[in-house]
């Protein structure tokens, strides 16, 4: 899955972009693998949709809703 993300005030990428918490979770149980944001017009952030399951704070225990 790719991301790309621009200021609409400056036309430039947001180099900060990434799934909120809700879309995580709806990206995780797709099934998709690979999640890759665009930085500039050479950059790209790949994670690894894995991480984010090792990375929960719900299934650490840290937060609850
Ligand atoms: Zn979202």
């Amino acid at each position: 899955m790719y991301l790309v993300q621009y200021r609409v005030d400056s036309g430039e990428y947001e180099k900060g972009s990434n799934a909120c918490q809700m879309c995580r979770k709806i990206i995780i149980n797709a099934g998709i693998k690979e999640f890759v944001v665009r930085i500039d017009d050479n950059n790209y952030n790949i994670i690894n949709v894995e991480d984010w399951i090792k990375e929960d704070e719900l299934l650490q225990g840290k937060i609850t809703y």
